[in-house]
């Protein structure tokens, strides 16, 4: 793992000539991602909503689609805004603190619900801040879980990601961290031995992995997860269903199975959320169960992840299909762990 993984942050794509779409999420695409794709990205086929055809350039490269915002859609979809404590933290589960760290990314995920955040929020945070999260830790005895997310925490230095773990560490030793990184996947020359030692330093620390496409799998991202398996960090994945990417029971099942016989746990398939411009990438539910009930007949239960919803609103997370009442019309009705009941539409 020679590459310089900082100049390799500086040499990504930001731009595609005869691409400019107005937009609110950046264009970051890291040339190994690139790397991975079977097309030029310059010219590579499109459809006819100009949404390149290759699945990982489609995850990466912006499309006119996503000027169109839906009715459904919103700039928020996930209703973290109800649950801000600061300006980058969340508090909506009473065991568990998110922390947005920063708004960057190696690679900017075209599907992304937090586009917000990326497109105003880039920096780091500030000394201060990572010292109220110290102290709102402190003050909170029934948090258990802080996960770092972002855009991707692993886009910054080894020392200001170690100066916010020691924060977290000095609230609460027992404190689990769970990481939420796409870095190993698409950069992953990020993975050096000086993170490594660090992640290794910071335990309980939980690290997981956000990848969509079994191409996504490659050497450079292998030999990452084996310097960390061998720290003996505990790492699991989390992939979103996209439409004309992953949308089909063999994609799923190979990236699932290979993904369990690396040694991740697969964790997570997360159903689209109401992000606004995301409406193309976006799977029916009805199709969505369906591709569940198959990769529940093709996978054992150490390769299946639970299938899950982020409801609308700040309605929190709910499992599918356990949590389905019924179709109304075109809307599914879903209830919640606590009885309450959400709408999600089957076509946006
Ligand atoms: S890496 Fe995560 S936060 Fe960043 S653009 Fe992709 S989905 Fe969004």
């Amino acid at each position: 793992m020679s590459e310089d993984w900082q100049k390799a942050m500086r040499q990504r794509i930001k731009t595609v000539p005869g691409w400019d779409v107005e937009t609110s999420l950046p264009v970051g695409i890291p040339r190994h991602w690139l790397s991975l794709s079977q097309e030029d990205y310059l010219m590579c086929q499109r459809n006819k909503d100009g949404v390149p055809l290759d699945p990982l350039l489609a995850q990466a490269l912006p499309s006119p689609q996503e000027s169109l915002a839906t009715k459904d859609e919103a700039v928020d979809p996930l209703g973290e805004s109800r649950h801000r404590i600061l300006p980058r933290v969340v508090h909506q589960y009473p065991s568990r603190l998110l922390v947005r760290a920063t708004g960057e990314c190696p690679l900017f995920c075209r599907y992304c619900f937090r586009r917000s955040l990326l497109k105003d929020q880039r920096s780091w945070l500030d000394r201060k801040s990572i010292s109220s999260i110290s102290s709102y830790i402190s003050a909170h005895p029934e948090i258990r879980e802080v996960l770092v997310s972002g855009g991707d925490p692993l886009t910054v230095s080894d020392d200001r990601l170690e100066e916010l773990f020691t924060a977290i560490r000095r609230a609460g030793s027992a404190i689990v961290i769970r990481l939420c990184t796409r870095t190993p996947v698409c950069l992953p020359s990020r993975v050096t031995p000086g993170l490594v030692d660090l992640l290794h330093r910071s335990k309980p620390l939980k690290l997981i992995l956000h990848i969509n496409h079994p191409r996504e799998i490659s050497q450079e991202f292998i030999l990452g997860l084996e310097a960390m398996q061998n720290a003996g960090l505990p790492i699991r994945s989390q992939s979103v269903l996209l439409k004309g990417i992953n949308d089909r029971a063999e994609t799923l099942a190979e990236l699932f199975s290979s993904l369990s016989r690396l040694g991740v746990e697969p964790y997570y398939l997360f159903q689209g959320d109401l992000a606004a411009g995301t409406s193309h990438f976006r799977v029916p539910l009805s199709k969505g169960l369906e591709l569940y009930r198959q990769l529940r007949q093709r996978l054992s239960g150490l390769e299946l992840p639970r299938y899950a919803l982020d409801a609308p609103e700040g309605g929190g997370k709910l499992y599918l299909p356990e949590s389905v009442i019924g179709l109304e019309g075109k809307t599914w009705i879903l209830e919640g762990p606590d009885g309450r009941r959400h709408r999600y539409p089957e076509e946006t």
